[in-house]
C-alpha cells in the first residue's frame, strides 16, 4: 500500500542540484493538489541550507536525506549504489509517485531502480496529470516516431515513476514550504556497484541554448547553412542564440547542439523566434513553453502560425534584414 507521497529524486552535479528538481518539485506541488501525501526530496548524501531552503521555496515539505553506511571509498556515489540506496528508501516509505530528471544520471538510475522495485516507468515525459477521480498519474509522452502523444497509467504497481526533460515544466509555478523536515537514512550499499569511479570529468558546453532568454532559429527555410549567418546578426542583436529545427540539423548545415524540438534540447526563453519553420509536432514539442513566440514563414497555412504570438507572412530574407537594420 502506498502513502500518496509524491517523490522527486534530487539530482546533484559537482554538489549543484540541477534545476531540473525544481522544475519538478513545482509541479509536483500541482499534482499533489490531488493526492493525498507530501510533497518529498529524496537526496543523496549531504545537503547545505541554502540547498534545503531552495528545495522548500519548490514546494519540498521534507528532505530525506541518504546516505550509504560509510561514506564511498570515493567520495560519492555512483548510479548503481544510487539506485540501491533510492530502492532502499522507496521500499521502506512506499512513496505513491516517483519524479526524475531525464538527464544522464536519471535516465541510469530510473530504469535500474524501477526494474528493481517492479514497476512501470515512463520516460521523457512531457506533461503529468493527476486524474482526480481515481488518484492516477497520467504520464504524457510522444510516441510512435512523436506522431502522436500517448498518455500512459502505471495502474497497480507502485511507485508510478516518470522523468521529464529539463525546461519541460517552468520554474514558476513555486509554492513555498512553511517550515521543511529534513531525514537522514542510512542504507548499506557497499560493495554492491562493480564500477570504480576513478574521476568524474564535466564537459564544458561553449554555449548552453536552454538557458538563453531570446532563440533565434532557423530551418529547411533558410535553403542554406549560409542563412544561419543571419540569424546569428539577429541574435547577437537581441543578445540571444541561434536554435534550429532537425530539417536544418539533417541537412548538415548547423551542429545538433543547436536542435530544438523532441530530439534536441527544450527550451522554454522569453523570446522564440522561428525562421522558415513549418512548425512539425516534433519541433513545437522543444519550443511550445517560450513566452512569446515570433514566426516567420512564407507561407500562410504553416503550423507554425498557430502557436505563435506573432506570425510574419513572407521571404524570412526580405524580413530579417529589415528587423536587424530597425535594431541598430
Ligand atoms: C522521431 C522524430 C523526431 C524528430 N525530432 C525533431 C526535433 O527534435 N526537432 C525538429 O525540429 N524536428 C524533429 N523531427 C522532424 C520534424 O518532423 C520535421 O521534419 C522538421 O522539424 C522539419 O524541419 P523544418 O521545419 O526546418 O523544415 P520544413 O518542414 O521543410 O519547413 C520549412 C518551412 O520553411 C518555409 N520557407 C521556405 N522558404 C522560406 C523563406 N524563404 N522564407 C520563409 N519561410 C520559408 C516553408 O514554407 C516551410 O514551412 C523529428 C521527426 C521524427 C520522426
Amino acid at each position: 500500500m502506498s502513502t500518496g507521497d509524491l517523490w522527486v529524486f534530487v539530482e546533484k552535479r559537482e554538489e549543484e542540484i540541477n534545476p531540473v528538481v525544481f522544475e519538478l518539485l513545482a509541479k509536483g506541488c500541482l499534482l499533489n493538489e490531488h493526492l493525498s501525501g507530501s510533497v518529498i526530496a529524496a537526496c543523496i548524501g549531504k545537503l547545505k541550507v541554502s540547498q534545503r531552503d531552495m528545495l522548500s521555496s519548490y514546494g519540498a515539505e521534507k528532505v530525506i536525506s541518504l546516505f550509504g553506511e560509510e561514506e564511498a571509498s570515493h567520495g560519492s556515489y555512483d548510479y548503481i549504489e544510487i539506485a540501491e540506496l533510492l530502492y532502499a528508501a522507496v521500499k521502506e516509505s512506499k512513496p505513491s509517485i516517483l519524479l526524475a530528471g531525464a538527464t544522464f544520471l536519471g535516465r541510469s538510475v530510473m530504469p535500474l531502480l524501477a526494474v528493481k522495485l517492479g514497476t512501470g516507468l515512463t520516460a521523457d515525459c512531457t506533461e503529468l496529470e493527476v486524474d482526480p477521480e481515481r488518484n492516477i498519474l497520467l504520464q504524457t509522452r510522444p510516441a510512435f516516431g512523436g506522431n502522436i502523444l500517448a498518455t500512459i497509467e502505471c495502474a497497480v504497481k507502485r511507485p508510478q515513476m516518470a522523468t521529464v526533460r529539463p525546461h519541460v515544466f517552468g520554474m514558476d509555478m513555486v509554492r513555498r514550504a512553511c517550515k521543511i523536515e529534513i531525514e537522514k537514512r542510512h542504507y548499506n550499499v557497499s560493495g554492491i556497484s562493480p564500477l570504480k569511479v576513478l574521476e568524474t570529468v564535466i564537459e564544458k558546453e561553449k554555449f548552453d541554448i536552454t538557458e538563453s532568454e531570446v532563440v533565434v532559429s532557423g530551418g529547411r527555410g533558410l535553403g542554406a547553412s549560409a542563412g544561419f549567418g543571419l540569424l546569428e546578426k539577429l541574435a547577437h542583436k537581441l543578445n540571444g542564440v541561434v536554435g534550429a529545427s532537425r530539417g536544418a540539423v539533417d541537412l548538415g548545415w548547423i551542429s545538433n547542439s543547436h536542435q530544438v524540438g523532441q530530439t534536441g534540447h527544450t527550451v522554454n526563453p522569453r523570446l522564440y523566434i522561428a525562421c522558415g519553420i513549418s512548425g512539425a509536432i516534433q519541433h513545437l514539442a522543444g519550443m511550445k513553453g517560450s513566452e512569446t513566440i515570433i514566426a516567420i514563414n512564407e507561407d500562410p497555412d504553416a503550423p507554425i502560425f498557430e502557436i505563435a504570438d506573432y506570425g510574419i507572412v513572407g521571404d524570412l530574407y526580405e524580413i530579417l534584414p529589415k528587423i536587424i537594420e530597425r535594431l541598430k
